[in-house]
């Protein structure tokens, strides 16, 4: 026990103390692998701030994808199949044709 701890202690020593040199080459050694956590990862919010604010409450869709303030939108969403001709909306709003997109957009919206 007591060779165990005089041994920690002396390595403890000699990373705080010590010159550096074997150490700095200790420590490049896993990082010159390539291993790719090492590189730093932003942590990347699911919705990003930008779009938290982009809300509409009065249709609880999203400002810039909601067809009934922007009728503008609605050539688009069609252009890209996105439209239920039946209600109105598009595809992917139409809380009245698939009613799970209710929970997801409630998720999206912002919690203030
Ligand atoms: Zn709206
Ligand atoms: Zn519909």
């Amino acid at each position: 026990m007591i060779t165990v701890a005089a041994c920690l202690l002396a390595a403890g020593l000699v990373l705080a103390g010590g010159c550096g040199k074997s150490d700095a080459d200790k420590a490049q050694g896993p990082a010159a692998e390539g291993s790719p956590a090492a590189a730093p990862q932003p942590v990347v919010p699911l919705v990003p701030k930008a779009q938290v604010a982009d809300w509409c409450r009065e249709h609880s869709v999203p400002e810039s994808a909601c067809t009934r303030c922007n009728p503008a939108l609605v050539a688009e969403f069609k252009k890209k199949g996105d439209w239920c001709e039946q209600h109105k909306l598009p595809k992917s709003q139409c809380i009245a044709c698939r009613p799970e997109l209710e929970a997801q957009l409630k998720a999206l919206a912002p919690k203030s």
